[in-house]
């Protein structure tokens, strides 16, 4: 008979947002009139439009593959020349960082390039993944086979937890041991922390000292907002050497429906063979994607390539003001009531401690009934977000201001 990847057995059941949308269900059937005030603020999804100068561009691609001679087939692989010089002049070189061009690989998303990044890296890896933790990191190598059994805090063998709490300000201390694989992603999800330069600093120094390689996650690298916070793991001198980094345009252009961001893989960036041989990753990640990927759509690249442009980037700011105007509110808010409060200063979620000792879930329940609004509870994201929870900044200012209102009362 044929046989199944078991490993997709060893998975905890997708059982955060599913919870989540059951208790709110059952709240709101048995309470009609309380179902109309109820506001979510759980999803880590945009709520605004796509910038002006993005819809235009795309208008324009679209007539473009309405006539023969600027319609457009199959593209390459890796992206279109324009959106990866784009990408590496804008993002990189223009902030005097070193990447080319063809270390750029575009792609229809970074949860997606997080989870296939695994295609080229073996199975006997030691991990690194912090706790709490964005939970693709953690599935995706279940899903592999690189993980033993999880236990009932969902905790699986073969993990090595880096554990993020208000003691290190949810910045993962370098371990002692050494680690083959580690995920970092800054500004973070779900906690809103951001890692000094100094603190990159130690992990490059950790990743070239142990022939490590940092996964770095910078999603939210658009809402930055203090000065000297590393954009991207490159600013570190050696990263070239040790690290990948994934981006994407979901959380700055607002392309989370529309899906485009992008990987660098530094041709510099070496591994090991099986028989101790140091190759370069590069042209593994060339040929994964030339084998499996057929690239992302030309009208959608050419929305992406106008984030570049002058309009483009001051309505990307914009929408970023616009959240990040709404985090501040939601910070005031949640201090004013007493709680402590991280994040919200470099990214669009505020992490929140839980009052009286409540767990997460129990501060769920209290924000559903008495407030009429949906948070996420941190132990979703992990052991270690036991007693935080999670307000997120997408939303109408109007939402916003009323989420803020009724966090004060309560
Ligand atoms: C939203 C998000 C992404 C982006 O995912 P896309 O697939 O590009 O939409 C990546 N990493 C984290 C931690 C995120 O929260």
């Amino acid at each position: 008979m044929v046989q199944l990847n078991d490993n997709y057995l060893k998975l905890k059941a997708g059982y955060l947002f599913p919870e989540i949308g059951r208790r709110v269900k059952v709240f709101c059937e048995a309470n009609p009139e309380a179902a109309r005030r109820v506001i979510r603020c759980g999803i880590g999804d945009v709520t605004e439009p796509l910038p002006p100068a993005v819809i235009a561009a795309m208008h324009h691609a679209v007539d473009e593959m309405a006539a023969r001679e600027t319609f457009r087939g199959y593209g390459p692989e890796q992206g279109y020349e324009f959106l990866r010089h784009a990408i590496a002049q804008n993002d990189y070189r223009d902030r005097g960082i070193d990447v080319a061009d063809d270390e750029i690989f575009v792609s229809d998303g970074s949860k997606c390039d997080c989870g296939n990044i695994l295609d080229i890296l073996g199975a006997g890896n030691r991990l690194g993944i912090t706790d709490p933790v964005y939970p693709v990191y953690v599935d995706t190598n279940v899903m592999a086979g690189h993980t033993g059994e999880a236990d009932a805090n969902g905790t699986y063998e073969g993990i090595h937890y880096l554990p993020c709490d208000a003691g290190n300000g949810f910045v993962p201390d370098v371990p002692a041991e050494a680690l083959d694989v580690v995920y970092l992603c800054f500004p973070n999800n779900p906690t809103g922390a951001t890692a000094t330069r100094a603190q990159l600093e130690a992990w490059v120094a950790y990743a070239l000292k142990n022939k490590s390689l940092l996964l770095f996650d910078a999603a939210y690298e658009a809402y930055i907002s203090e000065p000297g916070v590393p954009h991207s793991i490159y600013e570190i001198p050696g990263a070239r050497d040790c690290a990948i980094e994934f981006r994407s345009f979901s959380k700055n252009g607002g392309f989370t429906g529309t899906r485009c961001g992008f990987t660098v893989v530094p041709k510099t960036l070496l591994a090991s063979t099986a028989s101790g041989e140091c190759k370069p990753l590069h042209p593994l990640w060339n040929r994964r994607m030339s084998t499996k990927f057929n690239g992302v759509s030309y009208i959608v690249q050419r929305g992406a390539e106008a984030v570049y442009s002058p309009e483009g980037k001051a309505q990307v700011r914009a929408l970023i003001d616009h959240y990040m105007g709404n985090a501040a509110i939601l910070r005031t808010a949640a201090r004013e009531a007493g709680l402590p409060v991280f994040g919200g200063v470099n990214a669009p979620y505020i992490w929140v401690g839980t009052p009286r000792g409540l767990t997460s879930w129990e501060l769920f329940d209290e924000m559903l009934t008495r407030a009429n609004v949906v948070i996420t509870p941190g132990s979703g994201f992990g052991a270690k977000g036991e007693g935080y929870f999670r307000i997120s900044a997408f939303n109408s200012r109007e939402n916003v201001e009323e989420v803020a209102r009724r966090i004060r009362t309560l």
